[in-house]
């Protein structure tokens, strides 16, 4: 499983050699016409930062040859906000006292049928962990009431087994996003405080789960704020490797959520600036051509708008993050979203730009 091979790659030291790279090894690499996983080091490197222009050159051409101008649409939906983890970082985190939420049938089915009426055609039902109350069937349940709606539905949920992953993709789901947080082990269990999250290796090997049992597209990514971002860039790219070759069967994409303001407080323990974020996204793009690479509402409009051109290939539009949200429930969010702006203000800036925002199915549209 990964956890052991993550364990072999001593990515402390391949944190430490980030330093020694050198602007003519920058210089060397840009000069290539494709690149290899191998050339992700220069490419994360502070030696690298100077060169940001040429690097979102060249991911922006790769992009377009790759993706062409579609960006494709999607809505979370938040099902509860119920949870027994306490995690730093988190709106939901069990210390934080206030009344938990649990949507109902009839409460899914309203928010859904909204959604639905927006224009949304990918959804990502989303949860906090509490496999009691919010367990496989519940979350099943929940997705055959909304596919007759959506062309698709991926979850954000507790890791699974392998057994339940099936009874989720039999119920219609194709997308799994499980986000390791941080694959720093000091910093994981610093920020995971309490309940099953804790367990740093467990959570690794749910995505294995998650890709035997069929998912059509799995989604990783960190947490940025948690551990140095040229850390986690690091582990995340072994990651993609590893599951490319394992479980090439799946679509894979990748997420970079920087973390925001909650209910409680939290600071984040690393300052993640919009230039590293970009220079991240720029690497990730040219060393990774395939991959999708997703980006939330949780970034302030203007920077979205800036990154749409530099190998984004997923955006999120009118996210609201408490279940319930969307129907004007009262309930607590997890996070605080920076970009309010309706989806037809999301399109409108999309077709500015000379992009095909796409809310349907995108095989459809490779098709
Ligand atoms: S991050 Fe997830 S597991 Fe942790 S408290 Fe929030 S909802 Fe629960």
């Amino acid at each position: 499983m990964f956890d052991a091979h993550l364990a072999a790659l001593d990515l402390d030291s391949q944190y430490t050699a980030l330093d020694h790279v050198q602007a003519q090894d920058v210089v060397a690499t840009l000069r290539k016409s494709a690149f290899s996983s191998k050339d992700f080091h220069t490419l994360i490197s502070p030696a690298a930062a100077p060169y940001l222009e040429t690097m979102a050159q060249r991911a922006q051409q790769l992009t377009h040859q790759r993706f062409g101008k579609a960006m494709q649409l999607f809505i979370p939906m938040y099902l509860s906000n119920l949870c027994y983890n306490k995690c730093t970082y988190c709106g939901f985190s069990v210390e934080h006292k206030y009344p938990r939420l649990i949507l109902s049938d009839k409460e899914i089915l309203a928010e859904g049928q909204l959604l639905a009426q927006k224009g949304f055609q990918h959804l990502l039902l989303l949860t906090g962990e509490a496999e009691d109350k919010v367990g496989v069937d519940y979350i099943a349940h929940a997705i055959t009431l909304l596919k007759p709606s959506f062309a698709s539905i991926g979850i954000e949920v507790q890791p699974m087994s392998e057994e339940n992953y099936n009874k989720i993709i039999a119920a219609g789901a194709d997308g799994l996003t499980l986000y390791q947080e941080t694959y720093h082990r000091e910093a994981y269990q610093k920020h995971h405080l309490a309940g099953k999250k804790k367990h740093f290796a467990k959570r690794l090997d749910a995505l294995e789960y998650g890709a035997k049992a069929g998912f059509h597209k799995i989604n990783i990514g960190a947490l940025l704020g948690l551990y140095a971002w040229r850390y986690e860039a690091l582990a995340l790219s072994a990651h993609l490797d590893y599951m490319k070759k394992k479980y090439w069967q799946s679509q894979y994409m990748i997420s970079f959520p920087r973390i925001q303001e909650m209910f409680g407080e939290y600071n984040p323990a690393y300052d993640v600036r919009d230039q590293d974020l970009v220079q991240l996204i720029c690497a990730f793009r040219l060393c990774f051509p395939d991959l999708g690479i997703s980006l939330s509402t949780r970034e302030p409009a203007a920077l979205r708008d800036n990154l749409v051109g530099l190998g984004i290939t997923q955006m999120s539009a009118e996210s609201n993050t408490a279940p319930g949200g969307y129907s004007g429930m009262d309930s607590e969010s997890q996070f605080d979203i920076s970009d309010h702006r309706p989806l037809p203000l999301i399109q409108d800036m999309l077709k500015r730009k000379g992009y095909d925002p796409v809310v349907k199915n995108w095989d459809r549209v490779l098709s």
